[in-house]
């Protein structure tokens, strides 16, 4: 796979897919910039080195052409973050976009209407590939997060360049993953949470190969536990995946990973934020209560283990963060990862929620790299090279 700085620019119509899939509110205002100012470097990079710079992005899931999910809504924005003038044009493809190409001068930035528009994007279509593809020389790739995605921006449309490459927010996700994955720097650990065990199987499964320890918190944590016996109340958890989880808990021991479940947690009476709670033993939740949060126990072992770690990975929340009162144990973890961090070791944080969580908490700038991509870091995870990635090398 070629790198930015392997490819000579100037002069050249440069196509780069990125990911400017970002919030809005009710009035259509950017709430969330992060995305768009994680592709700035790969912008500066192709303008400093006088490329022209055509951005495609998708927005939300619109079924056809939906203009509540106009790119034009975060035109404004992008402008502001990148520091540039940016020119819309209100089609993906076709006689417009190519006129407006054509016509860019060196240092302004062409920004396409939403690549969803069109079904044939979802669906990876050849001909809608090579229409993408007809107004540039080079195409970049700097969408890290839609890298699992076989769609047409993503995938088909590669091949109709001879030159094509990662872009730099790509080439740093990568790295960072790599880092962990092969990291010689022990002891390694994975910190996993979130609510649906099923979601995270086959990453606990390949992290078995590389971590030295595993500690599994929030909702998932308890179909781990029924799979032991225990008795997790009105907890989430998910009774098809207890064999697999018992599996996981062997395989564990067999491959000496010390995997860490919860041995006490916040139980409420009710999703609700102001419920009544009690702290209860992890294996003996009475009927009526649900484990909301790790409880101070499990922080504590939780944050010796962070503590002693050089290498570590955090992905999912360990406990219901959005509501004040089951934030504690995930802001623990946090603050453990972040201390851990000072002390010389690196740390990974990724998945939509973790990092929102690092959001409230103002930890983002804390830790040693915070990734964009929710799923496609789920699957870089697994092992699995992304076919985003794939088709940069075809
Ligand atoms: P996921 O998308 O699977 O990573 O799950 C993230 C969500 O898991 C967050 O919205 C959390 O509120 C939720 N969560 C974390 N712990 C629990 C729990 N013990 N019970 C229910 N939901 C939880």
């Amino acid at each position: 796979m070629k790198l930015l700085k392997d490819i000579n620019l100037k002069n050249k119509k440069v196509l780069v897919r990125v990911d400017f899939n970002v919030p809005l509110n009710k009035k259509k205002e950017v709430t969330d910039n992060t995305r768009i100012f994680a592709a700035k470097p790969t912008i500066d990079h192709i303008i400093q080195n006088q490329g022209v710079c055509i951005l495609m992005t998708h927005l939300g899931r619109p079924e056809g052409k939906n203009r509540k999910l106009s790119i034009e809504h975060i035109l404004d924005e992008v402008q502001k973050t990148l520091n540039r003038d940016v020119i819309f044009v209100n089609d993906c493809i076709g006689e417009k976009v190519k006129k407006a190409a054509d016509s860019l001068k060196l240092g302004q930035v062409l920004l396409l209407e939403n690549l969803r528009f069109y079904k044939q994007e979802a669906q990876g279509e050849e001909v809608f590939a090579k229409n993408l593809a007809d107004i540039a020389e080079v195409y970049v790739n700097d969408a890290f997060g839609v890298s699992h995605r076989r769609h047409a921006s993503t995938v088909a449309v590669a091949k109709y360049f001879q030159e094509k490459c990662a872009g730099l927010l790509l080439e740093q996700e990568k790295k960072a993953i790599n880092q962990f994955l092969e990291s010689k720097q022990h002891p390694v650990t994975a910190i996993i949470g979130g609510a649906k065990v099923s979601s995270k199987i086959p990453v606990i499964k390949n992290l078995l190969s590389s971590v030295d320890n595993l500690l599994i918190g929030g909702g998932m944590a308890y179909t781990f536990i029924k799979s032991k016996g225990g008795d997790v109340g009105k907890s989430i958890f998910e009774p098809d995946m207890i064999g697999i989880c018992k599996e996981l808990l062997i395989e564990a021991t067999n491959k000496g990973v010390l995997l860490v479940l919860p041995e006490d947690v916040l139980a409420a009476d009710k999703f609700d934020n102001n419920a009544q709670t009690r702290m209860l033993n992890a294996s003996n939740i009475e009927n009526g209560w649900m484990g909301l949060d790790i409880g101070e126990k499990t922080q504590k072992i939780f944050n010796k283990t962070i503590n002693e770690s050089k290498t570590i990975l955090w992905n999912g929340p360990l406990g219901v963060f959005e509501m004040e009162s089951f934030s504690k144990g995930t802001k623990a973890i946090a603050e453990a990862v972040v201390e851990t961090t000072k002390k010389g070791s690196f740390s990974l944080v990724g998945g939509g929620d973790s990092v929102a969580a690092l959001k409230k908490f103002n930890l983002v700038d804390k830790v040693s790299y915070v990734s964009t991509g929710g799923g496609a870091m789920l699957e870089s995870l697994e092992g699995k090279t992304l076919p985003g990635i794939i088709a940069l090398s075809k």
